[in-house]
């Protein structure tokens, strides 16, 4: 890590600490065959395919999951901003009083500006999503990092102040893409809770998904960086109000016996 990041962000204690989750993104499975043969790092197809993907694995360098703080919870909505569910979701976070982050597309974000000013006004942390969401285990490297840079070049055009944090598309990354990543003064952001909201057309069932891996988490110590998607990367018109109604059901759930963060807690004021 850069001098510069980690003023910006994680300094070594808490990022020492921070858990190795188990939980992979189902989005990211099927990615796993043509993962070794492109690598080109030496590593069988199943262990690239791990170190790349897994959120938890440390071996392609190390990001924020969640820290050993049971009874906090990180809500982060990835794929963003959206013109029809963003609004909402702002809704449902301003009525509980919760802030969240919000992982954007520059893509999206440079077609709504306002809206991203919507998310910035409500005191939520915003994050780079990268651009167009490509797999950057397999991007090459002079991409990759102008992935990164437009993204945060344009989401600091939009709300004025820089952008400290950074989740890879599927979670995808090789250690070039953390390296990139953290000399543009970016802090990497994996998860420890996620389903496959994206496909899920019942509410109901999203939160009964997340809350068994929450209720899970807590109970072996963990605090819980939870995904849900407000918007969607290959198609914008894409129906997340089940996204949206879940993350309303987590929030009445959990908001009066637990402490909503935004991944800033977790850099900013370790313990
Ligand atoms: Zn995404």
């Amino acid at each position: 890590m850069t001098a510069a990041a980690r003023r910006l962000c994680c300094l070594g204690k808490l990022c020492s600490s921070i858990l190795a989750s188990r939980m992979i993104s189902p989005l990211a499975t099927g990615m796993y065959a043509g993962l070794g043969a492109a690598a080109g790092v030496g590593l069988a197809a199943g262990a690239f395919a791990y170190a790349s993907l897994w959120p938890g694995s440390r071996i392609f360098g190390t990001a924020i999951t969640a820290p050993a703080r049971p009874g906090e919870l990180a809500l982060t909505f990835d794929d963003g901003p959206n013109a029809a569910w963003t609004p909402r979701l702002l809704d449902t976070l301003a009525h509980h009083d919760v802030r969240a982050t919000f992982f954007l597309l520059g893509t999206h974000a440079a077609m709504q500006p306002e809206l991203v000013r919507r998310i910035q006004a409500a005191r939520h942390t915003i994050g780079n999503h990268s651009w167009s969401h490509p797999n950057l285990a397999r991007t090459r490297s002079s991409r990759v990092r102008e992935e990164l840079k437009r993204t945060s070049d344009t989401l600091q055009q939009i709300v004025g102040t820089p952008v400290k944090f950074f989740r890879p598309p599927f979670g995808a990354r090789r250690p070039v893409v953390f390296r990139i990543a953290r000399e543009l003064g970016l802090e990497p952001v994996l998860w420890n809770a996620m389903t496959s909201d994206w496909s899920e057309p019942s509410a109901d069932r999203i939160a009964k998904q997340l809350m068994k891996k929450i209720d899970g988490l807590e109970r072996r110590g963990r605090a819980a960086n939870i995904v849900l998607h407000d918007g969607g990367h290959r198609d914008a018109s894409a129906n997340r109000a089940p996204s949206v109604a879940a993350a309303g059901l987590l929030l009445d759930r959990y908001a009066r016996s637990h402490r909503f963060v935004t991944v800033n807690a977790w850099c900013e004021h370790p313990k």
